[in-house]
């Protein structure tokens, strides 16, 4: 069997703390950790500021509210990261930004094939326009807009390392959820097999059993694969007819 090869995750911020703590608080991030099966890091964007108050920001020229992220800054982080050259086979460097490329699943996978990713984060007003030449692409999170970069790069990286081979426990349990053949995930159940609860008024009043479907019970496969498969088209048309096209 080959070894699963390991993940690198360097996040470019000036909070390195939303990334060290992360990285220190999850079971499974650690345990990948120390397999050694990821490398998620944080680069303090700090250090590389000018002057001797190392600032890495200024005000934008033409004038306009807040402050935009130096693109000399910027630049001498993401080189110390990808070492001399800025572009590297293997490599990803990704501006985070509300104007980039919608996150989805699909874009997830197709950055869990890169052995090395470096995140840049944006702050305040965002970055100098400038930066964009030095990443391979931009990706935004969704049409909304953060205060940072970080929780996006968070995102970005969780959605991508549980999709590399040994991160999570059972290597399978990343390819029949949601999303993973453009269908919503069916409906999973555990025990207690009977739950008894109050009916709430939407429902009438009394009491109500909320049972396990017979069929998961039933102990043969093909028929509960069917149910699955049944469940799974019928809650993505209703909930994501998208998916569907
Ligand atoms: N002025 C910028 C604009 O209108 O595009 C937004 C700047 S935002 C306040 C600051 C930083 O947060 C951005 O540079 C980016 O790194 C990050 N950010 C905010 N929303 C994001 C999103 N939806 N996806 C990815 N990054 C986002």
């Amino acid at each position: 069997m080959t070894k699963a090869k390991k993940l690198s995750i360097s996040v470019i911020t000036l909070f390195p703390q939303f990334i060290t703590n992360f990285a220190e608080s999850f079971g499974i991030i650690k345990r990948a950790v120390a397999l050694k099966l990821l490398d998620l890091r944080a680069v303090d964007l700090r250090p590389f500021g000018v002057d001797s108050r190392q600032t890495v920001d200024g005000r934008p020229y033409g004038g306009g509210v807040g402050m935009v992220l130096r693109a000399d800054v910027l630049h001498k982080a993401i080189r110390s990261v990808s070492r001399s050259r800025i572009k590297d086979k293997g490599l990803r460097i990704i501006l985070l930004t509300p104007q980039g490329k919608s996150f989805t699943q699909k874009e997830a996978k197709r950055l869990a094939k890169y052995d090395s990713l470096v995140l840049v984060c944006g702050r305040y007003e965002g970055f100098d326009e400038r930066v964009r030449q030095f990443a391979d692409e931009e990706i935004s999170i969704g049409d909304y807009v953060l205060m940072g970069g970080e929780l996006p790069a968070l995102v970005l990286s969780e959605a991508v390392m549980r999709l590399r081979t040994g991160i999570l426990g059972k290597d399978e349990s990343a390819d029949k959820e949601s999303f993973s053949e453009n269908l919503l995930e069916y409906p999973q159940y555990t025990k207690p097999l009977e739950l008894q609860v109050t009916s709430n008024k939407k429902q009438g009043t009394g009491r109500k059993i909320l049972r396990v479907p017979k069929v998961l019970l039933s102990g043969n496969h093909k028929k509960i694969n069917e149910w699955r498969m049944n469940e799974s088209i019928k809650r993505t048309k209703k909930r994501r007819p998208d998916l569907l096209n």
